[in-house]
């Protein structure tokens, strides 16, 4: 079942249209209404809608090519797309429904069958938001996973490329966690590990920053708009909380307790440049930190190598 009140955004050049489908779905849901293409695209961006109803005919994009450009944004191409068509345009119908939509209404409508497929539809969104949700969480500790990571960053890079914002990457390994496991066992290996990610939750406070396991015993923190000052604080928080835990870990050789070796790698992403290499600075640090004795972590703005101007 739908949950909470879902945002449909309608599109229709045409007042009288916009109106009578705002009414017929209105009560339960929110509804957002726009009447040129390019509206449609800044108030899809603005508010990522739950359902998009868009009239085939618009006065500056076609319908068809909203429909395109909606389908091409990795962040916007989730949202399901109706067309809503006058009778004689059955050939756009075919083309909206290859292009993407998932269904279509014909003008003129009835009241009853628009908000049977808008719950339809609605319902259908909603289930795969659900396994999508699931598909990104890790099973064992209950934070985001590689998947979840990989693709935040990837996101998160685009930004930080638009906004010139910095951003940075914390990775921590626990330490001797092969000898934990021979020792404790590896039901008692696997409680530390949520420990460990409940911790990191708990010190990771902003709405942005992604906590995310991504190995066996490795975690990786994503921080947007964090400089390299800022990381390195939380870096040794999380170095510190890990310590607090006071997990027992007789076989260390770093200490008498379970501990984290983290590398924190920041960076202005800039063409020339991928999220991955950077996720090798942070690794190349996490190795230089785990060489220097463990149990600490060592910080680094991603080397900016100079280009000649021609
Ligand atoms: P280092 O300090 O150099 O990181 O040593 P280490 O022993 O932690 O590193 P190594 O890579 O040799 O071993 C990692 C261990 O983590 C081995 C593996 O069994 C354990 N591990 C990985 N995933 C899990 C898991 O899900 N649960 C448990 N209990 N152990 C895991
Ligand atoms: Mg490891
Ligand atoms: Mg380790």
């Amino acid at each position: 079942m739908q949950t909470k009140p879902a945002t449909i955004l309608i599109i229709d050049d045409q007042p009288a249209t916009l109106r009578s489908l705002a009414q017929t779905l209105q009560g339960a849901h929110t509804i957002l209404v726009a009447s040129t293409g390019q509206d449609a695209l800044d108030i899809a961006r603005s508010r990522s809608p739950d359902l998009i109803l868009l009239d085939v005919m618009l006065p500056d994009i076609s319908g068809l090519d909203v429909c395109r450009i909606l389908k091409a944004d990795p962040e916007l191409n989730g949202i399901p797309v109706i067309f809503v068509t006058a009778r004689d345009e059955a050939e756009d119908e075919a083309a909206g429904l290859d292009i993407g939509a998932i269904d279509y209404i014909s003008k003129p409508f009835n009241p009853p069958i628009v908000r049977a497929r808008v719950r339809n539809h609605l319902e259908l969104k909603h289930q795969r938001d659900l396994l999508e949700r699931i598909a990104m969480i890790d099973g064992l500790t209950g934070v985001a996973n590689r998947r979840c990571f990989d693709r935040t960053l990837k996101n998160e890079w685009r930004r930080a490329m638009r906004s010139a914002d910095p951003l940075a990457l914390v990775l921590a390994d626990v330490d001797h966690f092969k000898a934990y496991n021979d020792t404790y066992g590896h039901q008692d290996g696997d409680d530390c590990l949520r420990a460990i990610a409940r911790t990191f939750e708990e010190q990771t406070q902003r709405s942005s920053d992604l906590v995310a396991r991504y190995g066996g015993e490795e975690f990786v923190c994503l921080l947007p708009s964090t400089t390299i000052d800022g990381a390195g604080q939380l870096a040794s928080a999380l170095c510190q909380a890990v310590r607090d835990l006071a997990i027992p870990h007789q076989t260390s050789s770093c200490g008498t307790t379970v501990s984290v070796s983290l590398g924190v790698s920041c960076v202005v992403p800039h063409h020339g440049l991928t999220p991955d290499d950077v996720l090798r600075h942070a690794d190349t640090l996490l190795y230089r930190a785990k060489h220097a004795g463990r149990n600490q972590l060592v910080i680094e703005n991603f080397p900016v190598i100079a280009t000649q101007v021609p």
